[in-house]
């Protein structure tokens, strides 16, 4: 249950004074239902309206305040020319100018003989100083109401900054008086004000330094809000642990017997990585380990001996994959290299029906199968199995957090491998596993060219075409990846459709298609032409983004290619350089380009190394953006930047070891305020896996 002294926080913004539920949807729109929601939205920018002592000092071009005198009202003669309004006071003379202005209203507003404090942009006009449109016009005795430092807040149409400032201001006056959780050396060490004082100095700004994240009291913010974060994470491994793993102890030979079968030798990092993962599994915790590496680097082989040891001690494992292409090129590979051992993988997707599904269902609920590759379809409910002991889960970041609770769930004390080729910066691994286990394959196998990367500008898409025909002749295949529209599926096939059919015009039947929409069955089989050497350029959609592997293929021509992530267009390159042969990859751009695709392009011609890339995808793209993190299940933060403010991550990671190791309960003081903050930052889970919780 959310403490009491937290209900307020969570009421919604309706309960403001002024905030109908007209007001309500918009202020909804730009912070949250609720009223906590606002408090976390802070100012992005400050108006200075500090009132200038007269005219004569007010500096044009910039917002001024002033108290002037109303002499007189000009009405606009005709619908073009604006109203005016002559005013003055001793220094000078200011005329107020308003378009399509109301008459009434304005007489109300400016009495011609009465005083008043305007506050605008003062522009300077021939000799006269004019304000158009004012921002405050207030009566003197009411000077109080214009705010002097005005803090900005972020607006949707329909919603007024009047109206945005009124109801933060109503927030604010409901803040309850919380509890310190932070460290006291660590906060007085910080010179942080507590949290109530925080958020008021937050939102109430004096000078524009005070809107820099690393002002005291939105550096504490953050902190507060990473501390949650970190917290929660730490309580979740804290239960994962109490939960027992069930040790995994294989004799080695079946392992033995397919490592001498595979038709190449292991790299010293695929071997140290098996080495982590089988330590792991052997304990009676469970293991939650990362295998990072880049693409190419041969991971499948990593996950195929982590699955064998399961299997040697007659349990079972499943590979989870993001697509039905990759379950089943998963599913051939591991196939094939377990024939020797004789085990039978079963191969489970959302084309499995009726008879088929039920009889492949029986196997693993018998255990007479003892690995499983499959997509989503075998998270379902009526999935179950024998003796799960292992889940290798293939670029995770398609999958979020409850996928694979929900598949461990199919065994007791499930031991958990998660597969990527992004490399995760530190950082962002940190906020979604918290100090999880990585293993990294660090070179490439042996043998491995390097790719010959090349941009052009897409009108010499002539030569490109020769090029490619050259090529083809001598034997290369060719992926051709067709641009990227935003948001826009049905354009992106056009475009691939459209190519597709321009290729055709030279290379006639050797040019197969492939695209998102096309049924399964159907794209298996131009695929299997692809991988059998019947065509020779395969034009693609983004469909064969991650984990393809057709060894033959040597060229891979991206359109468009300003229009793809760093992080994605190495992925991309990645799927070429697979086999004897010298690879290539062409960049095709449109012009102009834009300063930042020139950057990613050249950082891509001078590396071939997915975590130097990462770093500078980062540094390029902020780390909201990164890796199209927003879809990608990473924890989204409202007040601080993981990347900039690195340290105070670091730091929030450290205390909560640190309260894990003295007060794993939260059962002091302390430790009693840290619930409250964890409710705060809505990590409410968490602190149900609490034993008392
Ligand atoms: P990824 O890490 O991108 O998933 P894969 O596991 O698909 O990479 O491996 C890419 C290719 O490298 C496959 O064809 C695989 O058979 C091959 N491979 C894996 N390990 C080695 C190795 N040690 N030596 C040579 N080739 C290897
Ligand atoms: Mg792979």
């Amino acid at each position: 249950m959310r403490p009491e002294i937290l209900f307020t926080l969570f009421t919604p913004v309706t309960g403001l004074e002024g905030i109908g539920p007209r007001l309500a949807k918009l202020v909804e729109k730009v912070a949250g239902p609720r009223i906590v929601d606002l408090l976390w939205l802070l100012p992005t920018n400050l108006i200075d309206r500090t009132p200038s002592p007269s005219l004569s000092a007010a500096i044009p071009g910039g917002v001024a305040t002033v108290t002037i005198t109303v002499d007189e009202h000009r009405k606009a003669h005709s619908k073009r020319q604006p109203y005016r309004i002559i005013c003055h006071d001793n220094t000078g003379i200011l005329t107020l100018v308003f378009f399509h202005a109301r008459e009434d209203y304005l007489q109300k507003l400016l009495p011609t003989g009465q005083t008043r404090l305007v506050s605008g942009k003062l522009e300077q006009y021939g000799d006269d100083l004019q304000m158009v449109h004012p921002d405050h016009v207030v009566p003197v005795d009411q000077a109080d109401e214009l705010p002097h430092m005005e803090p900005i807040y972020p607006l949707t149409e329909g919603l007024t900054p009047k109206v945005m400032r009124k109801a933060v201001a109503g927030a604010l006056k409901r803040l309850p008086e919380l509890p310190e959780w932070q460290d006291t050396a660590y906060h007085q060490q910080r010179g942080w004000p507590t949290w109530g004082d925080a958020v008021l100095s937050a939102h109430t700004p004096d000078s524009r330094l005070e809107l820099e994240r690393r002002a005291l009291p939105r550096e504490r913010l953050a902190f507060d809000e990473l501390l949650a974060n970190q917290l929660a994470l730490a309580l979740v491994r804290a239960s994962q642990k109490r939960a027992k793993g069930r040790p995994v102890k294989g004799d080695g030979v079946l392992t033995h017997k397919v490592e001498q079968s595979l038709p190449f030798k292991l790299t010293p990092s695929q071997n140290m990585a098996i080495a982590e993962i089988v330590a792991d599994m052997a304990q009676d915790e469970r293991m939650l380990r990362l295998l990072q590496g880049d693409v190419g680097s041969g991971k499948t082989a990593v996950a195929l001996m982590a699955m064998l040891a399961a299997v040697e001690c007659g349990r079972q494992a499943v590979l989870l994959a993001p697509t039905e292409l990759l379950s089943r090129q998963h599913h051939k590979t591991l196939s094939k290299m377990l024939e020797p051992a004789g085990i039978n993988v079963t191969l489970l997707t959302g084309r499995d029906k009726g008879k088929a599904r039920a009889a492949k269902l029986e196997a693993l609920a018998s255990g007479e199968s003892q690995i499983a590759v499959g997509t989503h379809a075998l998270i379902q409910e009526d999935v179950v199995l024998h003796d799960l002991a292992l889940v290798v889960i293939d670029e995770q970041h398609r999958f979020g957090v409850h996928q694979r609770l929900v598949l461990t769930d199919k065994g007791k004390g499930v031991h958990v491998l998660v597969m990527t080729a992004t490399p995760i910066p530190r950082t962002l691994q940190m906020t979604s596993f918290g100090d999880l286990d990585v293993s990294r394959l660090t070179e490439k196998p042996a043998g491995r060219k390097p790719i010959a990367t090349r941009a052009m500008p897409l009108d010499r898409l002539d030569d490109v075409i020769q090029g490619v025909a050259r090529a083809t002749r001598q034997g290369d295949r060719v992926y051709w990846l067709c641009p990227l529209v935003e948001d826009s599926e049905v354009s992106d096939l056009a475009a691939a459709e459209e190519r597709h059919k321009a290729l055709q015009i030279t290379f006639g039947d050797r040019v197969g298609m492939i695209h998102g929409r096309m049924k399964g069955p159907e794209r298996d089989v131009v695929m299997e032409q692809f991988v059998a050497g019947e065509i020779d350029i395969l034009v693609a959609t983004t469909v064969i983004e991650v984990g393809v592997d057709v060894p033959e293929a040597t060229i891979m021509v991206i359109e468009h290619a300003e229009r793809f992530g760093l992080a994605q267009l190495h992925q991309l390159r990645g799927r070429v350089g697979r086999g004897e042969r010298p690879s290539s990859c062409l960049l095709l751009y449109a012009q102009p380009l834009g300063e930042t695709a020139r950057s990613r392009i050249n950082i891509l011609r001078d590396s071939d190394d997915g975590f130097v890339i990462a770093e500078e995808d980062l540094r390029l793209r902020g780390a909201g953006e990164l890796l199209g993190t927003r879809q990608s299940g990473f924890p989204q933060f409202r007040l601080a930047d993981v990347i900039e403010q690195s340290d105070l991550l670091a730091a929030a990671r450290d205390d909560a070891k640190l309260i894990m190791a003295r007060d794993p309960e939260l059962a002091t003081e302390r430790g009693k305020a840290l619930r409250v903050l964890l409710y705060l930052f809505e990590r409410d889970a968490a602190v149900r896996l609490l034993r008392s919780g």
